[in-house]
């Protein structure tokens, strides 16, 4: 088994971390438990320049860090997490260009199977627009004709429609997107075999609407910071290769594909309807009542994607398909510890406690999804282990997500700092020991 992470960026994107270099994705990647992934980005000169320089070939299409580039911080790795890294070549494209009336803003992503096939493909857009300006160019170019450009340049490469859902930058989305992907793809629509459902929608919001039935589910992290990655991901079985992974991803065979790790949709920051500068957080409902209209200010909501989903739907809950992908939630270890010393995740005493684990147990998928609640329990504190007892079986309080404000996913409530010092004394852990699961009928119970 190994995880995958394919959409992320490079520092060279607008609003990103400094850090975000290879060095750190390599060292990053471990400390997460990701094998593959992303170098993001390629089709900028200057960071095409640093994955010729500084990546070799490792399995077809799959490259590894150089050692003298990934030993520095590897030296501070705790050994536990140590884990092989390879990048695949992938670029997020941003394509703004009016059609049937209307201006578009659609995010894709495209894959490469080589540094010469990538030369090719960034060498082609140059010829449409600025490479340079930004990782994630925007370009003024129909996606029908970006994707014809795609399979000129190599019959492996492909392209994956990104985050469908996210009103303003998506395919589906309900700012700037279309109503299919037939609507925006054309002729060339049967060379799509994936799409990437973002933060704030998970499988079974997706396997609402048959016109996606086709389509493998993919998730990646997005992450604008190195700390960020596998915040959703891919779970492969498939040869480690960049054809594995197309593969997989291509006949969704349950075999060599293993489904997604997801965050709770409604902990993705464009869930539920809204205003953020009003603080107005609406359901459908209420945003249908409103006429679509902030209460506070009068200006448009924007209407998020739990709306824009059921608004295409043409199918009820429970109604899904019935061999929809496998998939896991998941909440990142530093916000449950942060819940559990009610501190930022960013604090000495997160962080300090989020490394002692990874130190003592390996990496945070593992953690997350494997390490015994009782060991946890013992070696940190009763708290984080019925916090991650919950994500496990999806038992957390949710506030979602509206216009750009991310969610909360509570992994502990107040009963349970009341109740966790006795159980303690008692020598018992979490509240979830004896119904631990990951599942594909997991659902969140949301309040
Ligand atoms: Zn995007
Ligand atoms: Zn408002």
């Amino acid at each position: 088994m190994f995880i995958a992470d394919l959409h992320l960026h490079s520092h060279y994107s607008r609003a990103t971390s400094k850090t975000l270099d290879l060095e750190n994705l390599n060292y990053w990647a471990q400390l997460k438990g990701v094998t593959v992934v992303g170098t993001a980005d390629f089709t900028h000169p200057e960071w095409f320049s640093t994955l010729e320089e500084q990546l070799d070939e490792a399995e077809p299409g799959l490259y590894k860090l150089r050692d003298e580039y990934s030993r520095p911080l590897e030296e501070q790795l705790p050994s536990k997490c140590r884990g092989e890294v390879r990048f695949m070549l992938t670029v997020e494209i941003s394509s703004i260009y009016k059609k049937n009336g209307r201006i578009r803003k659609v995010h894709n992503i495209v894959f490469m199977p080589s540094l010469l096939a990538a030369a090719k493909f960034s060498a082609e857009l140059a010829k449409i627009g600025n490479l340079k300006a930004d990782g994630r160019p925007i370009l003024r170019l129909d996606c029908r004709d970006l994707l014809e450009i795609v399979l000129e340049t190599h019959p492996d490469a492909f392209l994956v429609p990104a985050h469908i859902w996210t009103p303003h930058f998506a395919v589906l989305g309900a700012a700037s997107g279309f109503d299919s992907l037939e609507e925006c793809f054309e002729d060339l629509t049967p060379h799509l075999f994936a799409v990437e459902t973002g933060l704030s929608s998970d499988p079974p919001m997706n396997g609402l609407l048959s016109q996606l039935d086709r389509y493998t589910l993919i998730s990646n992290s997005d992450a604008h910071s190195p700390a960020k990655l596998m915040r959703e991901g891919n779970i492969f079985e498939s040869e480690l290769s960049y054809y594995g992974i197309k593969k997989a991803w291509e006949t969704d065979d349950p075999d060599i594909w293993r489904g997604t790790i997801e965050f709770f949709p409604e902990a993705g920051k464009y869930h539920l309807d809204g205003h953020r500068k009003c603080g107005e957080r609406m359901t459908p409902e209420e945003s249908a009542a409103s006429g679509g209209l902030c209460p506070t200010c009068g200006r448009k909501v924007t209407e998020g994607v739990f709306n824009r989903v059921h608004t295409l739907a043409d199918r009820h809950v429970g109604m899904q398909r019935e061999d929809m992908e496998p998939f896991i939630h998941l909440v990142p270890l530093t916000e449950v510890l942060g819940q559990v010393f009610q501190q930022g995740e960013n604090t000495k005493k997160v962080q300090a406690e989020y490394f002692r684990l990874l130190h003592q147990f390996g990496n945070e998928f593992s953690i997350l999804t494997e390490t015994p609640l009782e060991e946890l329990a013992a070696f940190s504190t009763p708290l984080l282990a019925t916090g991650i007892g919950r994500v496990r079986d999806s038992t957390v309080d949710a506030i979602s997500g509206y216009d750009g404000v991310y969610g909360v996913i509570k992994t502990i409530t107040d009963e349970d700092r009341d109740l966790l010092p006795g159980l303690e004394a008692a020598g018992e852990i979490g509240l979830c020991k004896d119904n631990i699961q990951v599942s594909s009928e997991a659902t969140p119970t949301v309040k």
